[in-house]
C-alpha cells in the first residue's frame, strides 16, 4: 500500500473517524512543513513515555510529577471524599466532571461502554479492576455514582453495572446512584456544560 492509503487506514481506526475524514487528515499532513511533522511525531512518541495509567482509577496522567505508587493527582489527594466513587466511561468524561468542580470524591474510568446485546460485556469495561478497587475501599465506600452517558450504550452499561455491583453493595453497605437526567437524552458527559453536570449530580437518585 502506498503511504497515503496506509496512513488513511491508521486514522480510520481513530474513534469517530470515517474513511473520508481519515483521508482529509492525510492531505492536511502532506501540506505541513517537515518541521511541524517532526514535532507531531515526537509528541506521539512522547505520549507513551511520559504518560502513565493510574493504578486506582485507570486514567492516564502526566508522569512529570512521578508518583512512587503510580497514582494520579486525584487519587493521591487525601483531602477528597473517600466515601464516594464515581464511575465514568472515559478519561474525557472524568475531565468534564472535574472541570464542573462540584464533585469531591474519587473516580474510576471504565474504559468504554457496553453496546446493547453485546455478547462479551466483561471485555468492554474494566470489570475486574473495578471490583478490586471496591474491595480495597471496603466499608469506607458509602456511595457509588454511575455516571455513564445519557444514550443507549450508557444506559445499558449502567444496567450491567447495577447487577454486577448489587452483591458488593450489600456486602460493604454502599448505595448505588445514577446521575439525574438533567443531561439531555443522547448526550455524552464529555459535551455537557458544567452547569448541566452540577444539576445531574444534585439530582442523582439512589438505585438500591
Ligand atoms: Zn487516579
Amino acid at each position: 500500500m502506498d503511504p497515503i492509503n496506509t496512513l488513511t487506514e491508521i486514522f480510520r481506526h481513530f474513534p469517530g473517524i470515517g474513511p473520508r475524514q481519515a483521508k482529509r487528515f492525510v492531505y492536511y499532513l502532506l501540506n505541513q512543513n517537515p518541521d511541524s511533522l517532526k514535532k507531531l511525531t515526537e509528541q506521539i512518541l512522547a505520549l507513551k513515555k511520559n504518560i502513565r495509567q493510574c493504578a486506582d482509577c485507570f486514567r492516564y496522567f502526566n508522569n512529570s510529577y512521578a508518583s512512587p505508587n503510580n497514582l494520579c493527582r486525584i487519587c493521591q489527594d487525601s483531602s477528597r471524599d473517600e466515601s464516594s466513587l464515581m464511575l465514568v466511561e472515559r478519561d474525557i468524561d472524568l475531565e468534564a466532571v472535574e472541570k464542573a468542580g462540584s464533585y469531591r470524591g474519587y473516580y474510576f474510568v471504565l474504559g468504554g461502554n457496553i453496546p446493547i446485546l453485546d455478547k462479551e460485556p466483561r471485555k468492554k469495561i474494566r470489570e475486574n479492576d473495578l471490583l478490586k478497587l471496591i474491595g480495597q475501599k471496603g466499608s469506607r465506600l458509602q456511595e457509588l455514582i454511575i455516571a455513564t452517558s445519557a444514550n443507549a450504550e450508557g444506559d445499558n452499561t449502567a444496567d450491567y453495572l447495577k447487577s454486577l455491583l448489587a452483591e458488593p453493595a450489600q456486602k460493604y453497605h454502599f448505595k448505588i446512584s445514577l446521575l439525574g437526567r438533567g443531561l439531555s437524552t443522547g448526550s455524552e458527559l464529555e459535551y455537557a456544560d458544567p452547569e448541566t453536570i452540577k444539576n445531574a449530580l444534585n439530582n442523582r437518585h439512589s438505585q438500591n
